[in-house]
């Protein structure tokens, strides 16, 4: 088998026996980029001296010689990072994320850095600044977004694993529509310091990864509280690829009924649906649920998102990051960048959430989706105190064509109807591998835990992986 299409579990144990050394990975892995990255364009950098530059410093750190991609939207020291965006275009950060320090104490290597959505958002990387990212299984489908690139990637077997970010469902839809394991875990659980800021009280940094157990080692190492981000939470993290071979017999699973809807793609709910079927036949007991303002979550979600964006995205003015255009004066100039340097989605968002702050409307529209956040993760509360954990699909569809919602925001928006409340209630869910259409697409299912308690999602996700064989399914290129 080529050491590419290794997970990062089965690599760590042939590096750890030094049966294949660290140079031995990524020539293969560049191989593999090399063969394919024309026709999946997952990155917007290869990294690939530095690859080797970080492969030659054995380390003893658990990661030690992994070959891992990041989103481009978190700041890697030295490493451009453009957010997919032209205003960003040559940034280069001074500092490193947390999320990639911890990775870079663990010893991994760095193998490029990801496309996405113009600042993540977005649900099919069409937004990119620069192209679009394919689906592996087929060229002419979108990977899912934002994170389509490190999804993509992952899929492709040009990485080993991926960091991704999830505001609203972007690292979980990629990873269903690109057939592999995404993990938004719960806000606070992983330091967001380096992360450039979309929605700040909804933003999170996840894994995406080829198994459930590769996504329980890489949260080994970014999870936990972080002094540089005052949002993280102090909470002690435990050893989450432990919790993985305890036995699912008794664990309740929460089916809530807004989730199963008449016109939902037929093929993705029968997969889901059998998909609960297998868990209950591992011992886990279906209980039906109801989280009763699920209807509400995606306008919710547009008002508090663009609100922050608007707020977030303030800061690219020609001045302090990136990009400047000429102007004859200040005011042109700021004016000048911000009308070059971000895409028609960024602008838009930054119009509505202008909008919905602004005096007069404030009430109408931010309040009152404050109000309705807290109902939305109130709804989950009351669900979780009758189950343990809740099982949706994670898309309402599998990987649609390019072109096929651009020209109707209001039906891209639609993509993360099953993964958005997720986010608004800050509680961890993950995405893995639970069938194919006919066409050959794949299918994700979701699974949403307590706050903080990733272990229990892990564990019946990967319970769920043992007893199938959808995750090692691999894509035709
Ligand atoms: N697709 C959603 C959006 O466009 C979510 C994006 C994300 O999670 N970053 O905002």
């Amino acid at each position: 088998m080529e050491l590419y299409r290794l997970g990062i579990s089965e690599l760590k144990e042939l590096l750890d026996k030094k049966e294949v050394s660290p140079k031995e990975v990524l020539d293969s892995l560049f191989k593999r980029i090399d063969a394919v990255e024309d026709k999946v364009k997952a990155f917007v950098t290869v990294t690939r001296d530095k690859a080797y530059e970080m492969a030659a410093k054995n380390t003893d750190g658990v990661l030690s010689g992994i070959p891992l991609a990041i989103k481009d939207n978190i700041c890697t020291k030295g490493i451009r990072t453009t957010c997919s965006s032209k205003i960003l275009e040559n940034f280069i950060p001074p500092y490193e994320s947390t999320v990639t320090s911890r990775l870079l104490e663990a010893g991994y290597v760095l193998v490029g850095k990801t496309n996405l959505d113009e600042f993540a958002m977005g649900s099919s990387t069409e937004n990119s600044g620069f192209f679009p990212t394919r689906n592996p299984w087929d060229l002419e489908r979108i990977p899912g977004g934002s994170s389509g690139g490190s999804a993509a990637a992952v899929a492709a077997d040009e990485c080993i694993g991926a960091l991704g970010s999830d505001t609203g469902g972007s690292i979980r839809q990629p990873a269903s529509l690109c057939g592999v394991v995404g993990l938004k875990p719960t806000y606070g659980r992983v330091s967001r310091y380096g992360l450039v800021a979309f929605a700040s009280s909804l933003d999170q940094i996840g894994t995406i990864t080829k198994s459930v157990k590769d996504a329980a080692l890489l949260m080994n190492v970014i999870s936990g509280h972080d002094p540089l981000d005052s949002t993280s939470a102090p909470v002690a993290a435990p050893d989450f690829t432990e919790v993985l071979s305890k036995d699912i017999k008794g664990i309740k699973i929460g089916v809530p009924k807004e989730y199963f809807i008449e016109g939902m793609d037929k093929e993705v709910e029968s997969a889901v649906k059998d998909a609960i079927k297998t868990l209950e036949s591992l011992g886990a007991i279906p209980v039906e649920v109801s989280l009763p303002h699920t209807g509400y979550a995606i306008a919710t979600y547009y008002i508090l998102a663009t609100s922050e964006a608007s707020s977030n995205l303030a800061r690219y003015d020609g001045v302090k990051y990136g990009f400047r255009a000429e102007g004859k004066d200040l005011i042109d100039m700021y004016m000048q960048t911000r009308a070059k340097g971000f895409g028609s989605e960024v602008k838009r968002r930054i119009m509505l959430g202008t909008y919905a702050l602004s005096a007069g409307y404030y009430e109408a529209y931010y309040k009152k989706a404050q109000q309705v956040r807290t109902l939305i993760k109130k709804d989950f509360e009351e669900a979780f105190k009758q189950v343990d954990i809740i099982a949706t699909p994670t898309a309402p569809e599998a990987a649609f064509r390019f072109g096929e919602k651009t020209d109707d925001p209001l039906k891209m928006y639609l993509s993360d109807i099953f993964t958005i409340s997720v986010n608004l209630a800050g509680v961890p869910g993950i995405s893995v591998p639970c069938g194919f259409t006919s066409n050959n697409l794949p299918v994700g299912l979701q699974l949403i835990g307590k706050h903080f308690d990733e272990a229990t999602i892990l564990n019946v996700a990967h319970a769920y992986e043992q007893s199938t064989e959808w995750h090692r399914r691999k894509p035709e290129l």
